[in-house]
């Protein structure tokens, strides 16, 4: 409610200066119906004091109508309705706006965009787009413009047409977004390696880890075309990188590397057994003991976890280990596995969000590379 209250507050504000603001011609001729326009306003405003935004917004269509000429008024009607969900009226507002022959050049742009976000906010991603668009044909760095067609190519997984966006942004804005690339040409990447494109994907994979060398998605696609290629040297020498660079997410690349027997057995084992003694890392471990488990055996989990004797220090730790090596008829085995599926496991730094599996993008506030693997779970 509160939202909404804001928004005709703004509304009753925007059509009081459009008022205020009249041209001295206008208001000569428009002095006899001043009263009957204003009224409604005035009503408007007086149904908002007493907390009845309903009714108060029935007043400004009122207004708007009397004042067929006040495009800002339909402007502000439209943001109005959108903001209520009212998706479909607002489109209609703003597809009339842009049908009619008389308004102002400098309100095109404007409602271009707001279109573009009606469409945008019902989801009818391709048409936003399209709106979007002309406003670009408009004014070609419209930062608002260019950063939302960026977030729907994203959205889409049409990496390169959002790097291309990526790079004019950072023109206008006179940023450099080099780690937001980096992820960029991550994905771009792993579509390639899953089309089974291997040279493509590596020279990507090798563009984003040059912008950065932390950037954990483009290091498992090295790693994943080393070990495509037979090359279990070069695979061991990214999953090193991985270790040295992005350590918080190392853990992902732990079950990927335990499906390719030969290297499992020959590099990965030695390797992890020897990053586990260096520093105790109990995320390693623990994604080690899962993997054994899921893939291999839970014997075999069970056997490693008392040779390296593991012993959990944290509530979050016990539960994990709990989840896979507690007894199947158990009931705490139960909890902690029923837990296990559906833990938040990464919080974003930026905006708060916890999710329960790695997102490189926050789907809540859309940074890259935000989202950190929780260590401790909240008691
Ligand atoms: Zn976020």
């Amino acid at each position: 409610m509160n939202t909404l209250l804001l928004a005709i507050t703004a509304l009753a504000l925007v059509v009081l200066v459009a008022l205020l603001l009249r041209p001295v011609q206008e208001e000569r001729d428009a002095q006899p119906e001043e009263d009957e326009r204003i009224s409604p306003l005035l009503r408007g405003i007086n149904y908002l004091l007493s907390d009845e935004p309903d009714r108060a917004l029935q007043e400004m269509v009122q207004v708007a109508r009397l004042r067929s000429e006040a495009a800002d008024v339909y402007m502000a009607l439209g943001e109005m309705f959108r903001s209520r969900g009212e998706i479909g009226r607002a489109v209609r507002i703003h597809q009339n706006l842009l049908a009619r022959p008389d308004l102002p050049q400098s309100l095109h742009l404007q409602a271009h965009v707001a279109l573009a976000i009606d469409f945008q906010t019902g989801g009818l991603l391709d048409r936003a787009l399209v709106q979007y668009q002309k406003a670009l044909d408009i004014e070609s760095d419209h930062a608002v413009a260019l950063e939302a067609s960026l977030r729907i190519r994203e959205q889409s997984s049409e990496w390169l047409l959002a790097e291309d966006l990526l790079s004019r942004l950072e023109r206008v804005r006179d940023e450099s977004y080099g780690l937001h690339r980096a992820y960029l040409f991550a994905e771009v990447a792993r579509q390639h390696f899953e089309q089974g494109d291997m040279d493509a994907a590596a020279i990507d994979a090798a563009r984003a880890l040059e912008l950065d060398a932390a950037c954990a998605p483009a290091r498992m696609v090295e790693i994943d075309l080393s070990l495509n290629k037979q090359d279990l040297d070069a695979a061991e020498a990214g999953v090193k990188a991985l270790w040295q660079q992005a350590r918080e997410h190392f853990p992902l690349v732990i079950p990927a590397l335990l499906q390719h027997d030969l290297f499992y057995k020959e590099h990965i084992t030695a390797l992890l057994r020897e990053l586990w003694l260096d520093s105790h890392d109990a995320e390693l471990i623990l994604a080690w003991i899962e993997a054994l488990a899921e893939f291999r055996s839970v014997s075999e989990a069970q056997s490693l976890c008392d040779e390296l004797a593991f012993a959990p220090h944290s509530l979050r730790e016990s539960l994990r280990l709990h989840a896979v090596l507690g007894a199947g008829d158990d009931v705490h085995t139960g909890f902690a596995r029923q837990w296990r599926k559906t833990a938040k496991n990464y919080g974003c730094e930026q905006c708060g969000v916890e999710v329960v599996e790695v997102r490189w993008q926050c789907p809540q506030c859309h940074s890259w590379g935000t989202l950190h693997p929780k260590v401790e779970e909240k008691l």
